[in-house]
C-alpha cells in the first residue's frame, strides 16, 4: 500500500485524542493509564467494529484494557501519536484494498471452511486474506464474523417461517371468504330460481 492510499482512507477520520488517568497500582505505585477519547468515532468513519479496532491497538501496544471508571483503558501510558501510528498500520492491513487501494472494504470469510479472514473490496470486488495482520485479532474476527453470520441465519429463517404462517393465514382467509361468496351466490340464485318457479306456476295457473 503506498502512503497516499492510507493517507486518503484516513481523510475525514478524526486524529487520535488521549487522557491520562492516575491511579494506584497494588503496590501503591501511581500507574498510568490511557484513555482514547474517540475510538468509536475513528472505527465509525473507518467502517469497523470498535472492539475489532481497540484490540488491534492492544496488541500493537504490547498493552492491556482494564475500566476505569466504566471506561476502556489501556494499563499503559501511551501517547497520541504511537496510537496514530498503529491506527495507519490498522488501515493498512485491514481496510485498504490489496488489490486497487480502496477503502471502501468489508470483512468477509473464505468460502470453504470459513476460517479464513478476508478482506472484500466494493470497488473492485476482490476478495484477499490478509497477509499482515495479527493472527489472534483474525481469529477473534472470524470468530465474531461467524457468530453474527449464524444469528443472520438463523433469524432469517425465524422470518422465513413467521411469513409463510402470514400467507398461510392469508390463503386460509381468502378461502373462506370465496367460500362465503359461493354460498351467499348459491343462496340468491336458489332465491331466483323459486321467485321464477312461483311466478310461472302463477302464470300457468
Ligand atoms: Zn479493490
Amino acid at each position: 500500500m503506498t502512503e497516499s492510499q492510507i493517507n486518503a482512507a484516513l481523510k475525514g477520520v478524526p486524529a487520535v485524542k488521549v487522557r491520562w488517568h492516575e491511579r494506584p497500582d497494588r503496590s501503591n505505585k501511581t500507574q498510568i493509564l490511557t484513555q482514547v477519547l474517540n475510538g468509536d468515532k475513528i472505527a465509525l468513519e473507518l467502517g469497523r467494529k470498535y472492539f475489532d479496532l481497540m484490540q488491534f491497538w492492544q496488541h500493537a501496544l504490547n498493552t492491556f484494557q482494564t475500566k476505569h471508571n466504566g471506561v476502556v483503558v489501556f494499563t499503559a501510558k501511551i501517547a497520541a501519536e504511537t496510537i496514530q501510528q498503529h491506527l495507519r498500520d490498522f488501515v493498512e492491513y485491514y481496510v485498504l484494498c490489496r488489490k486497487c487501494g480502496s477503502s471502501d472494504t468489508v470483512f468477509a470469510l473464505d468460502l470453504w471452511k470459513k476460517q479464513v479472514l478476508r478482506l472484500k473490496c466494493k470497488t473492485c470486488g476482490k476478495k484477499k486474506s490478509i497477509k499482515e495482520g495479527n493472527h489472534i485479532l483474525d481469529e477473534q474476527i472470524v470468530f465474531n464474523l461467524r457468530h453474527s453470520q449464524d444469528n443472520e441465519e438463523r433469524l432469517a429463517k425465524e422470518r422465513k417461517k413467521e411469513n409463510e404462517k402470514l400467507l398461510t393465514k392469508a390463503y386460509k382467509n381468502i378461502d373462506r371468504n370465496a367460500e362465503k361468496r359461493l354460498k351467499r351466490k348459491a343462496k340468491r340464485e336458489k332465491k331466483l330460481q323459486a321467485l321464477v318457479a312461483s311466478h310461472s306456476i302463477g302464470s300457468f295457473a
